[in-house]
């Protein structure tokens, strides 16, 4: 391509993939939809660079595209436990669950783990029904997520570091030593690189149930989840690097905010900044910790508790502010009309409910919808 030619756009280079056609056959042999699939991640790859000014997009050489997409069926593929793919034909598969009634297949995504030797069909399904997002209501928890315990909430509830991954980690490193000493592309290579794809997928699984665990019990307790919006990416270059990737925080964050939206919790971050200096109990700067300071103690009003529990009472009650501060224009208007309770009479009722975790129904049945919390959006 000359340099003169100006930058092709989606629709050129998918002219373009016709003209191919003529020249290579041997891309015929995949189907169409399939083939302009991979043309449009190559545009949107050279899009977010141009918008960016980073991530150059990176030549994938053989055995690192690992999927593709059909993104188009008219009917469902799937049938008596075959998926059916055009140019691809019938295929056996393990059906993990059925295809709820009303929906119908968007498109599907072949996925290629462990070296191509593990393959999953990821169906992705649609229905007209609008689901609104969740709005805040009822009992809120902030959690803190951390390195010593997994994450603290702020009812001092605490989930640990699942302690099967540091015996996995020995374990794979154990192969990859094992691995790095056989010839290159040699049969006895291509067998131990196996073994390592095989407990890398292991662990990633084994990884990714302990999240979904861990979001479920969140939101078992509270109707609302708040937690800081740390940048983990930027944190695992420093020196906690190692362990802040095993913990797979970023990936525990996004997932908790999908099990919240789908069982209709309220999911929202917060600032992280000063989380672990601030009193929870009278709002006083206490100085910043040292990492090795597990506790809070705060010389103003004397309150003291375990450093993390501490920063997860401060993320609550940002995340309640916030609330709060989103519905600010509107109670200017609305507090002329009905008689909204002071902010002070809100955090009055919000802490009530806030302050054990096996909450009463007498009090408070943690269902009901706060009075005056209309949000718009
Ligand atoms: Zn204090």
């Amino acid at each position: 391509m000359s340099p003169d030619i100006p930058f092709p756009s989606y629709l050129e280079q998918k002219r373009q993939l016709t003209q191919w056609k003529k020249t290579h056959p041997w891309l015929g042999a995949v189907h169409s939809q399939v083939t302009q699939d991979c043309v449009k991640r190559l545009h949107n790859t050279w899009e977010r660079f141009k918008s960016k000014k980073f991530g150059f997009p990176r030549f994938k050489k053989f055995g690192r595209y690992q999927s593709f997409l059909f993104p188009q069926f008219k009917e469902s593929p799937i049938k008596d436990g075959f998926i059916k793919l055009p140019k691809i034909g019938s295929v056996e598969i393990n059906l993990h669950r059925p295809i709820p009634e009303g929906f119908r297949v968007k498109g599907v995504r072949i996925v290629s783990r462990v070296r191509g030797t593990v393959w999953y069909a990821v169906v992705t399904i649609q229905c007209d029904v609008k689901v609104p997002d969740p709005l805040p209501f009822g009992r809120g928890i902030g959690a803190d997520i951390g390195l010593e315990s997994y994450l603290v909430t702020s009812d001092n509830f605490r989930v640990e570091p699942a302690r099967f991954f540091r015996d996995l980690q020995s374990r794979l490193k154990v192969l990859q030593r094992k691995a790095s000493r056989k010839n290159k592309r040699s049969k006895n290579w291509e067998k131990a690189q196996l073994k390592v794809a095989k407990l890398h997928h292991e662990i990633s699984n084994a990884r990714k149930n302990f999240h979904f665990q861990t979001s479920h019990l969140l939101c078992d307790q509270a109707d609302m989840i708040f937690v800081e919006d740390i940048n983990f990416k930027m944190t695992a270059k420093g020196f906690l690097g190692k362990q802040m990737l095993d913990g797979g925080f970023g990936q525990f964050r996004d997932l908790l905010s999908w099990v919240c939206w789908k069982r209709g919790n309220y999911f929202a971050q917060v600032d992280h900044k000063y989380t672990s200096q601030i009193c929870p109990e009278c709002n006083a700067h206490t100085g910043k910790k040292e990492l090795k300071e597990r506790v809070h103690h705060c010389p103003e009003c004397g309150y003291s508790t375990s450093r993390d529990h501490a920063s997860g009472r401060v993320i609550l009650q940002r995340g309640l502010e916030s609330i709060v501060r989103l519905d600010e224009s509107e109670r200017k208007l609305s507090a002329e009309k009905s008689a909204l309770p002071e902010r002070e009479g809100w955090r009055g009722n919000l802490a009530i409910p806030n302050r054990s975790f096996g909450v009463s129904p007498g009090i408070y049945d943690g269902r009901s919808v706060l009075p005056g919390i209309a949000i718009s959006r």
